[in-house]
């Protein structure tokens, strides 16, 4: 068999699985996606709802992700950037913090701010120099502590905890308790302070219809896959296909029979969309709410991202709770009010991701190619690999495609 008939599948269209397809391809390999929703993407998506862009979920693309600058062309995304700063409501009083390096009108805001001491914003100066300093690798190889306990042992007041990296990197991580890895962190933060936090100016689903662009006629959609013993992909119409090469970009544990399940749960989030009459922030930039016992998270206006959007204020909710639906809806415009001063109008749209980001005991940068390889047939991808971020879903699939490539090119056929 000449190494260009090999068939491989990849199971999968998130961009994990687009990156393991893209990888081959400039390979000169041409596998199958087979995707088991309507749509690619996973879950990088964003609905059209007339004039407006609802992202599944407040999601953006760091763009100094290595695996960003490798995997996407970043100009024909036409990025909108994120301000270097955030608007914190603590109880209905507002403060600006900012990164004056990158901008110097944030300077005299940030110590002004009622957000923490003039020390606490000296040390986030100090830690961002540091991190700037730090490779990726040094970070990743860092002993893990929480976040939390990360920001206590660097000196940071309970008051700047509480008031800006909670509810910060509640956003980012989706949990509350700074319980993420302190590897997670110091490599979040390096992101932030040497790029931008961006979004494309068609919505985040741009990025994996940009990666998918380049794969005409590779991806099956609405094939679900039920199982995958050795070299037979099982789908779930009954069909089977004979794969010498299978990529699973999304959890194995339920495709191959006798892998041991992951106990490990996901975080979750829930998005509303309100239509508003605020005018929004006239730029792009994260609103906080810090106050005590606030479900609402974060919010930003998609009229201040997106040109020529009606106005429309998206807000996370990451905190649990057991209210229903329409008690979450008022309960969030309750806050937006008294917390921000906005008025929220008609609820446009309530999502809710369940398996938004996926938890770990010990969180890696990425995986090695020899790391993704299962057994003779089959190779894992997927960002529940090694940490929940874009960077690390597509650099996991790129791996898993590098181990299938030197598997056949070293002559080890199956
Ligand atoms: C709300 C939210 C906010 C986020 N914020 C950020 C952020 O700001 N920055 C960042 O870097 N990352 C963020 N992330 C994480 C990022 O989106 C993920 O890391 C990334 O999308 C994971 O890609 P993936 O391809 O590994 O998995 P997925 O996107 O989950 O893709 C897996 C694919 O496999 C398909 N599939 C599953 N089972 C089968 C089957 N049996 N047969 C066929 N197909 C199957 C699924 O339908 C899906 O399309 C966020 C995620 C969410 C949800």
């Amino acid at each position: 068999m000449a190494h260009k008939d090999v068939k491989i599948h990849i199971i999968g269209a998130g961009v994990s699985g687009l990156a393991a397809a893209l990888t081959l391809k400039k390979a000169g390999y041409n596998a199958q996606v087979l995707e088991q929703a309507a749509t690619i993407g996973g879950r990088v998506n964003t609905t059209i709802n007339g004039a407006m862009k609802l992202d599944h979920g407040f999601q953006v693309l760091l763009d100094h992700y290595p695996a960003a600058q490798e995997f996407l062309n970043l100009d024909a995304l036409d990025l909108v950037k994120f301000s270097p700063a955030s608007v914190i409501y603590i109880d209905g009083k507002k403060h600006v913090i900012g990164d004056a390096q990158r901008d110097m009108k944030y300077a005299w805001k940030t110590i002004v701010a009622g957000v923490g001491s003039v020390s606490d914003k000296w040390k986030v100066y100090t830690l961002s120099r540091k991190l700037k300093q730090k490779n990726l690798i040094d970070i990743f190889k860092s002993p893990e502590k929480t976040t939390l306990q990360y920001l206590q042992d660097y000196g940071f007041s309970e008051k700047m905890i509480k008031s800006f990296f909670k509810p910060f990197y509640t956003g980012i991580f989706l949990e509350t308790q700074l319980q993420t890895s302190s590897r997670m962190f110091e490599f979040v933060f390096k992101m932030f302070s040497e790029g931008n936090a961006t979004i494309p100016a068609a919505g985040i689903k741009a990025i994996p219809e940009q990666m998918a662009h380049q794969l005409d006629g590779q991806i099956r959609l609405n094939t679900t896959v039920k199982e995958v013993v050795a070299d037979t992909i099982q789908l779930v119409n009954g069909d089977n296909l004979k794969s010498d090469y299978t990529i699973i970009a999304t959890p194995a544990d339920v495709l191959v029979p006798n892998l041991p399940k992951s106990n490990n749960p996901w975080h979750s989030v829930q998005t509303l969309y309100f239509d508003t009459d605020d005018h929004g922030f006239d730029q792009p930039i994260i609103g906080l709410i810090a106050g005590d016992d606030c479900l609402s998270n974060n919010f930003h206006f998609l009229n201040d991202v997106f040109e020529n959007h009606p106005k429309v204020i998206s807000v996370s909710v990451v905190a649990k709770h057991d209210l229903t639906k329409d008690q979450l809806e008022e309960r969030v415009r309750k806050e937006l009010i008294e917390q921000a001063h906005i008025k929220a109008g008609d609820l446009i749209q309530m999502m809710e991701i369940k398996k938004a980001l996926p938890t770990f005991d010990s969180i890696q940068y990425a995986m090695s190619p020899t790391e993704t390889q299962l057994t003779q047939n089959i190779f894992l991808a997927g960002d529940q690999l090694s940490n929940g971020s874009l960077n690390a879903a597509m650099l996991n699939g790129k791996a898993a495609a590098q181990a299938v490539i030197s598997n056949i090119e070293n002559g080890i056929f199956v």
